[in-house]
Parts: C-alpha cells; structure tokens; sequence
C-alpha cells in the first residue's frame, strides 16, 4: 500500500469510516490531522455498532498504530470514554500500545464547551447559526488562534504556571460568564487536568519525530480526514464551514511531518447523493423548487440510507449528486481518486439526476463553485438524467455507466465502489 491521505470530498458523512477500515487492514498507523471529536465514523464491531468521534476507526485492526496530531482539538474525557469502551469490546489491552497523542495538541476545556453552547444559543434563529456540534471544538480552534489556548504539554507544566495560562485565557471570555460560572469552569478545569495528565502521559509523542523513524522503518501510513473538503475554513462553503483545515495538504501540518503526507496518495470519499447537516444552503438539496417528486424522494433516500448524523442524530439533508462541486472539490482538496459510496441507497429508486451546472436568476449558467455561501441558495441546477439502477456495484451497467460519468466530469478514477452498509460491500474498480 502506499500512504495514503483520505478526505472527504462533500460536505462530511461520506463513509469514510468504511473505507478506512478497509484500507487501515493495510496501515501501520492511521492519523489523524484535524477535528474534534466530532467526526462520528460509525462502525460494526462483532455485530454491535460502535461510534468513534475522536480515535481513528483503524483502531479495530490489531497491529495498528493510532496517532492523534497537533492539527487535532482534543478533548480528553472523550479520548478516556472510548478508550474505555474499546477496552470493554476487547479491542485492545493497553491504551498505550495503540494510541499515541502529539504533545502539541490543543485541550478543549470546559470553558471551550460553555462558549460554544452560548454562542449557539444566542445565535439561534439568525444567520450567525452555525449549525455546530456544541462540543467546543470551534472556540477550541479560535483560543488556539488567539496564541492563548492550552495544549496536551502544558498540563505538565508546574501548577503555578498551568493556572496562570488558565487565567490568561478565561480573562478573554470574561464577558460570557457570570463571576460563578467562571469559578466553576475553572475549578472543573482544575480537578480535569489532574486526571487528564494521568491517562495521557503513557500515550504521548513528539509526532515529527515519532512519524520521521516511522518513515525510516517504512511504515505505511494512513491520514483519515474528518468532514469533508467542502467544509474547509479557506476552501469551503464559508461561513458555514467547519474550525479546522479538510483538504490535503492540511495531513502535512496537523501530523507533523509533511514529507509522508506529500508523497502520499490522496483518496476522496464521497457519496452517490449529497447529504448535510447544520446550516448553509447547496444548490442540489431536494427541496421540491427545481424537480417534481423531490421532496418525497429526499425522504426515501433519509430513511433507506439512515441520513441521520452519528453524532447528534440530526436528520440530514439530501440532494442530487453534484458534480460541479464535486470537480471543486477534487481540485482544492487535491484528490488523486475517488471512492463512491452507498450507489446502493439508490437502487430501485428510478432515474436519477446529477447536477452539471448552475444557473444564476439572470440566466447565465457556469459551471465554476461560487465563493458566496448565501448564492448558493438562489442558482438553479442544471441535470443530466442518469438512467437508474438495480444494483450499485461495478457489474451493473447503469451503475457502470454512473461511475464513468463521474470521471469524465471530474478528472480523476473511480478507484473504490461501496454497495452496502456491512465491512465487505466495497468493490475495487
Ligand atoms: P463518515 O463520517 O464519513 O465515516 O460517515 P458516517 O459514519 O456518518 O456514515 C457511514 C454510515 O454509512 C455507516 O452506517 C456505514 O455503515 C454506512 N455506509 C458506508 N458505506 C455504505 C454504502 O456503500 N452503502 C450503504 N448503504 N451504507 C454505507
């Protein structure tokens, strides 16, 4: 195997956790770069379904080497409860055997959480919702920013010192609490760390050098992405994207050691459809402005392809395929080949429609991803009409026929097919 870099090439909840599975079976260490622990890879382990926000799902491989980079925010009650849980399903023994932590990783601390809750709470209603996942990660992002956020390292810092930085950084938020909240954030604070340094001592690492004589040994590495490309902070659908940086040149920064991620090849996942959640508009939603049928279609597809987010449980939103995204997306994020999953969700379902172009209300039609979220909303799709299919694997010659359509419009193979929601139903093209 080469190394390999995987993203998501839509706007999140491609599968990804699936293919990373797959490809992880190959991997020495899987990393990841970016994110919280709001990635959600939903997974089956021994027939019960098991849920990883924050650990790579390469995890369920035994000889794998779980990293989480600097590029990462941690939260570390959330690394703790599924380090547990696996430890329960036997996947592992000992932590420390498996999962290593970049020193240089940013904490999300209680304060992270209390301001992401407040802000969404306030913003509710208006266009400054987000849509996020409360779970601190953005404020995470934004202290990390500021140069004020704390890191894995600074929890073994004298008590003086960690306090100090502590006070530093809740001096800036002074304005969202009362005097009795910020001494409760603090104090919970406090009491976390204790434990935190604990549990994460055995497991930490300087990644750069840890991945430079993982390098030299010639392991195989594995970057698994969280999200997609199309939520990128520079790249995508600003502002309703996500804190962090999705395309690939970000595996370099947030793992540490760019020269692996560079000659890596770079893996797009994306589904057969589109889906997403929280807010901001895309051109394609089925909404029933644009196509008869539509609306009763979207909720098909929902039910059959159980669109609801791993994390929040959140209904997602469903549109047609669109390539004109999807070509942006390949592009920016720097995708080598794609892997399209869950064609299968559609099988039966009549024709389907893949979106080649936009209209604009005046009438001009391009084919180019606009820069302004909000347009997003008022362009008109231009479709081809896919003729349907029976069955979503490469054998099928509407599926077949999907699939080769795709790379034309895009410019890059169809390497990975997945045609059902079980481990083996991945073809390789
Ligand atoms: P991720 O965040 O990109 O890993 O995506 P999710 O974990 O949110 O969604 C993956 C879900 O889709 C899991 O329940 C998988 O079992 C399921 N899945 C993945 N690939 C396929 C596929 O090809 N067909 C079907 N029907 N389900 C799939």
């Amino acid at each position: 195997m080469n190394n390999i870099i995987l993203l998501g090439a839509q706007w999140g909840d491609e599968g990804k956790g699936k293919v990373v599975d797959h490809l992880s079976s190959q991997a020495d260490y899987v990393i990841r770069f970016q994110g919280g622990n709001n990635a959600g890879h939903s997974l089956w382990v021994n027939g019960k379904k098991t849920v990883l926000h924050l650990i790579p799902s390469g995890i369920l491989h035994p000889h794998t080497l779980c990293l989480i980079g600097e590029g990462v925010v941690l939260d570390t009650n959330v690394l703790i409860h599924e380090m547990s849980e696996l430890q329960k399903a036997k996947v592992f023994a000992d932590a420390k055997d498996r999962i290593k932590v970049s020193e240089r990783t940013h904490l999300i601390l209680p304060l992270h959480k209390a301001i992401d809750v407040a802000r969404e709470a306030k913003a509710k209603g208006t266009t400054a919702h987000i849509g996020t996942t409360g779970r601190g990660i953005g404020p995470a992002y934004e202290t990390k920013a500021l140069r004020r956020g704390l890191r894995v390292i600074d929890l073994f810092l004298d008590q003086n010192t960690f306090e100090s930085k502590l006070d530093g950084l809740m001096e800036e938020y002074a304005h969202y609490f009362t005097p009795s909240e910020r001494s409760d954030l603090r104090a919970q604070t406090l009491r976390d760390a204790v434990y935190w340094k604990k549990v994460l001592e055995p497991l930490l690492v300087d990644m750069t050098t840890f991945l430079r004589d993982g390098h030299a040994q010639g392991k195989k590495m594995l970057f698994e992405g969280a999200q997609g490309v199309m939520l990128d902070q520079d790249h995508g659908t600003y502002p309703y994207v996500t804190s962090s940086f999705t395309t690939s040149p970000s595996a370099g920064t947030g793992a540490g050691y760019p020269k692996v991620a560079r000659e890596a090849r770079v893996l797009g996942i994306a589904k057969a459809y589109i889906t997403r959640v929280g807010s901001g508009s895309f051109p394609t939603e089925m909404l029933g402005r644009h196509v008869e049928g539509e609306v009763a279609l979207n909720e098909e597809i929902r039910k059959i392809g159980q669109e609801f987010g791993a994390t929040t449980g959140r209904p997602r939103r469903i549109g047609w395929q669109d390539l004109v995204a999807l070509k942006y997306a390949v592009e920016v994020g720097g995708i080598d080949e794609l892997a399209i999953m869950k064609g299968d969700v559609l099988s039966h379902l009549g024709d389907f429609k893949v979106c080649v172009a936009y209209e604009r209300p005046d009438g001009t039609r391009y084919t180019t991803f606009p820069a302004i979220a909000d347009e997003l909303g008022t362009l008109k799709p231009i479709y081809e009409t896919m003729k349907g299919w029976s069955l979503a694997t490469p054998e099928n010659p509407e599926y077949e026929a999907y699939l080769k359509f795709i790379e034309k419009f895009v410019g890059v193979p169809v390497k990975f097919v997945g045609y059902g929601p079980e481990r083996h139903q991945m073809a390789i093209r």
